[in-house]
């Protein structure tokens, strides 16, 4: 069977655990998790990072950040992932989902304005597939009304709109190093604060609420409960394992890029013929290799397109269905469809592509694509 994803170890995770293991400490906030927030802050030039146990808890703390109330508006993709939505769930906001593009799972900002009301706090903004959203439209909207905007930036690692790299230009980012994303912890995350205003508090937040790390530090003589928090940062096993990729980032990149280049080039043919559309990459925004996806022309095509894969050994996936249809939000959602978000929920599917995917095996899905399409 060639799976659909296969976690990628660089072979100095191992080394790097080792390390922290037999270091002394192995509690959060120690030298690796240090080394790897260095990293991110030097690479792209972040104005400040922390290490999370997931992405999941990155989005929690920029809604603790953000003081969502009960009753606030926040608007966001419903093509996404449930993360991206309880976060503010679980503080008491309503979500009010936007569209997609017609030719694109990302938010289309023309769709945005209708829905803000003097309610809306928050545009939480999903970079799918690692393809930035038109972040100058976005900004440009937050500005006109007062709003803030979080990147959920976890397919997003290294990846860039108009040259700036995604995840610095809301006012707060996201990452995750699930096993499933580029990079990888097992599990893991990353806060990016972008907006200065909120440095100081997201590391009380991350401490439990407590200013431990100003008291490391040296800039506080005792340290206490200074306001509220939660459990967010990671032991150093997960940093450390993460540094492993970090070193390799470069490497891991280039390959991902490959394969999808590959898929893109030998699959193109398909869409000149109408049979699927492939994805697009509009010209501010970079390819980072995460997903490559195919967009069937019905639900029935997707199911007997996936079906003709696994019987032959090729096992490829849908992706998200709508959280506005889901069974926990449907009740709440304000009865809107969203036809894109619909279309992409029923129609696209992944291919495997992973750092060890072999060029025989890639070869192997890429024909039998192609004579399911005859
Ligand atoms: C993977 C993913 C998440 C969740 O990341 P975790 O690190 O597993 O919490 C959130 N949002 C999007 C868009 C994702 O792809």
């Amino acid at each position: 069977m060639i799976p659909f994803n296969k976690p990628y170890l660089t072979g100095k995770e191992a080394h790097y655990l080792y390390q922290a293991v037999y270091s002394g400490k192995i509690s959060g906030n120690g030298l690796f998790t240090k080394k790897c927030q260095e990293f991110f802050e030097s690479k792209y030039g972040f104005r400040k990072t922390l290490m999370t146990t997931s992405c999941t808890d990155a989005l929690e703390m920029c809604a603790l950040l953000l003081d969502i109330q009960a009753g606030d508006e926040v608007i966001m993709p419903s093509y996404t992932f449930v993360s991206t939505s309880n976060a503010f769930v679980l503080r008491g906001a309503k979500i009010v989902f936007a569209d997609s593009y017609a030719d694109n799972p990302n938010t289309d900002p023309n769709l945005i304005e209708q829905l803000i009301t003097d309610k809306t706090k928050v545009i939480v903004v999903v970079h799918y597939a690692g393809v930035a959203c038109d972040m100058d439209r976005i900004m440009e909207l937050a500005d006109k009304y007062g709003l803030f905007v979080v990147e959920d930036a976890a397919q997003a690692i290294d990846s860039y709109y108009k040259g700036k790299p995604l995840g610095g230009i809301g006012h707060l980012g996201a990452f995750s190093f699930h096993e499933t994303k580029n990079i990888i912890s097992g599990e893991g995350g990353l806060l990016v604060v972008n907006d200065e205003r909120f440095v100081e508090r997201a590391e009380i937040i991350w401490e439990k609420g407590t200013n431990r790390a100003a008291f490391f530090r040296g800039d506080v003589d005792k340290y206490g409960w200074v306001d509220m928090g939660s459990s967010f940062l990671p032991a150093e096993t997960v940093s450390a394992f993460l540094y492993a990729q970090l070193e390799n980032l470069e490497d891991i990149q280039r390959k991902r890029k490959k394969i999808w280049e590959t898929y893109y080039t030998k699959l193109k043919y398909l869409e000149e013929r109408g049979l699927v559309r492939l994805p697009k990459i509009p010209n501010y925004a970079t390819n980072n290799g995460h997903v490559f996806y195919l967009v069937c022309n019905s639900l029935e095509q997707r199911s007997a397109l996936i079906k003709y894969l696994r019987e032959r050994n090729v096992y490829a996936v849908f992706h998200y269905l709508s959280l506005h249809l889901s069974e926990y939000y449907n009740e709440k959602h304000d009865g809107r469809s969203l036809p894109n978000c619909e279309y992409f929920a029923d129609n696209l599917v992944r291919l495997p592509l992973f750092y060890e995917l072999t060029d025989d095996d890639l070869e192997v899905t890429i024909n039998t694509v192609s004579s399911f399409f005859g």
